[in-house]
């Protein structure tokens, strides 16, 4: 910490008594259910100053404690508070890859912002807007570089997987020296950021910046590549000195329900590749066709987490006749951030709580749902209460269009790799040593989803930054060992 707020500091800082919590401004649910584009706009400077001023620059910062990177939140809000950006921002790259991103589309609630010491009672620090705003001025200013290398090295460095672990991988390899190659098998860099979130919580062209700046730095992306198809692991073996596989996890959970063949019942990553494609300019037939176009729909999206509320908001935008989000347990209950929940009220989704579907009902093509009312039991081991089917209870949902959000799993990799040795987590998850992140494997890493199962982005950041620091360490202490193997004959 750059040290507590002093007396010549007090005056910008320590507000929260008398400033209010704001956000940046927020376009309303009825300008923005008819566009893609982000619902907030960037702080203005003198807003941002005066909410990071907010800050009680605490002795031990529960924001800093709570956020997966452990970035030193007090330290950039203080900064910020005195106009100092360029320090702000130096501070917060330091521990974070995308900074700008995890200020978007973090669960700022359930990470720093919800654990900020003034939440209650007074609503905790804007963190994730500060975050953006600081950011969103260094790039403003042509502060933020590529990752240019002090020296380069001639190792290299193979990364599968394009997405935010992967990125935060390769940018820490290439600050290091490495050589790092990105090899992903969809045509853009980002991964679930380009295709899996749609625009109106983070803009594509925020990945695109942040993919243009890591190749200027040389990060060679190898995009349409796909490892089990193009090549196996055991050629990247070869081919590199260590491989961090950061392929997340994309096997949609199904639905075993009576009618779960017909027509017009899709995945929701099926849905949203769809509609993140159309938006970035691309021909999409399925949607063009009209299949994966919600427009006059009523659609009906089933499960509640995040992925859930990413499918109803899209919905909404393609101009559904109504979207309705069926959900098993309560509000309380739900995994997704609140946040988002009240983002997807406010834009007119209607939410079905303590309701299970029990049959997609029509001939050819889905026209309704059946879905019966539950009540909550006792907490199960997660915390959250179990939900119990109410006896008699059944009601019907007119739908042209459901959506299934029941969660992803991990492809078998040892399979599609021809991996066999590539160990396993009972959950189908790659296994790591925490401590090196290595796998099973000799030199293969691994970072992401595909370790910790459906996640979120900082911890994927985090992961891949931790990955690059094991492969280094990998590296290093190779190098070491065959250089006193050399002098040794
Ligand atoms: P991914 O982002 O999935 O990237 C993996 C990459 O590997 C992909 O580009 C894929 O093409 C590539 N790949 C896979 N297999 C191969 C192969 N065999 N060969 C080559 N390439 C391969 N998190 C948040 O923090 N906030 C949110 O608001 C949020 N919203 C979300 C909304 C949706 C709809 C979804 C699905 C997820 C959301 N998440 C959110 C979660 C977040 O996106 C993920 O946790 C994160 O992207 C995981 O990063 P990753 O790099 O591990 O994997
Ligand atoms: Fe909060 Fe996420 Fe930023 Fe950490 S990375 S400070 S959790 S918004
Ligand atoms: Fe500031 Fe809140 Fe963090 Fe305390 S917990 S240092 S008040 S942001």
């Amino acid at each position: 910490m750059l040290g507590k707020a002093g007396d010549s500091l007090a005056h910008n800082l320590l507000k929260f008594v008398s400033v209010d919590r704001e956000t940046p401004e927020k376009r309303t649910a009825d300008v923005r259910r008819d566009d893609f584009d982000e619902i907030f706009r960037n702080f203005q400077p003198d807003f941002a100053a005066e909410q990071a001023g907010r800050c009680s620059q605490c002795g031990v910062p529960f924001c800093q404690v709570h956020c997966p990177l452990h970035n030193n939140i007090p330290d950039w809000l203080m900064l910020t508070a005195e106009g100092r950006l360029e320090e702000a921002y130096e501070i917060a790259s330091a521990t974070n890859t995308f900074p700008e991103i995890c200020g978007r589309i973090c669960p700022q609630d359930r990470l720093c912002e919800g654990n900020c010491v003034i939440e209650k009672g007074f609503g905790g620090v804007t963190i994730g807007a500060v975050e953006n705003y600081i950011v969103e001025t260094a790039f403003a200013e042509g502060w933020v570089k590529p990752p240019r290398p002090a020296r380069e090295l001639e190792q290299s460095v193979g990364i599968i997987g394009g997405g935010p672990a992967g990125l935060a991988a390769a940018d820490r390899l290439r600050r290091k020296g490495y050589q790092a190659h990105v090899y992903d098998r969809y045509d853009r860099i980002g991964g679930l950021l380009v295709y899996g979130i749609p625009n109106f919580k983070l803009e594509k062209r925020d990945v695109e910046r942040r993919a243009r700046l890591l190749a200027d730095g040389g990060v060679v992306f190898h995009t349409e590549f796909e490892v089990g198809r193009d090549a196996g692991l055991a050629e990247l073996r070869a081919r590199h000195d260590a491989v961090i596989i950061a392929t997340g996890v994309y096997v949609a959970r199904e639905i075993a329900l009576p009618g779960s063949g017909l027509d017009n019942i899709v995945a929701a990553m099926t849905y949203l590749t769809a509609s993140n494609r159309k938006g970035l300019g691309d021909a999409v037939p399925a949607f063009d066709s009209g299949a994966l176009d919600a427009r006059e729909k009523h659609v009906v999206v089933i499960g509640g987490g995040d992925t859930g509320m990413d499918c109803v908001r899209t919905a909404v935008r393609q101009g559904a006749a109504s979207v309705s989000c069926l959900y098993r347990r309560d509000r309380d209950n739900m995994p997704g951030s609140q946040r988002e929940v009240s983002h997807a009220i406010e834009e007119g989704v209607d939410f079905v709580w303590l309701s299970a579907p029990e049959a997609f009902l029509g001939d050819r093509a889905v026209e309704g749902v059946r879905a019966q009312r539950m009540r909550l039991g006792a907490p199960d081991a997660s915390g959250r209460q179990t939900p119990k089917p109410v006896p008699d209870s059944s009601f019907t949902l007119p739908c042209d269009l459901a959506v299934t959000a029941l969660g992803f799993d991990a492809e078998d990799l040892p399979a599609a790799f021809d991996a066999p040795d590539l160990g396993l987590t009972r959950w189908g998850t790659l296994k790591i040593s925490y401590k090196t992140m290595m796998t099973s494997l000799d030199g293969v890493f691994a970072a992401g989803d595909i370790i910790r199962g459906a996640s979120l982005v900082v911890w994927a950041i985090k992961d891949g930054r931790d990955a690059a620091d094991g492969v280094d360490a990998y590296i290093r202490a190779k190098a070491a060992g065959d250089a006193v193997a050399a002098a040794a004959e």
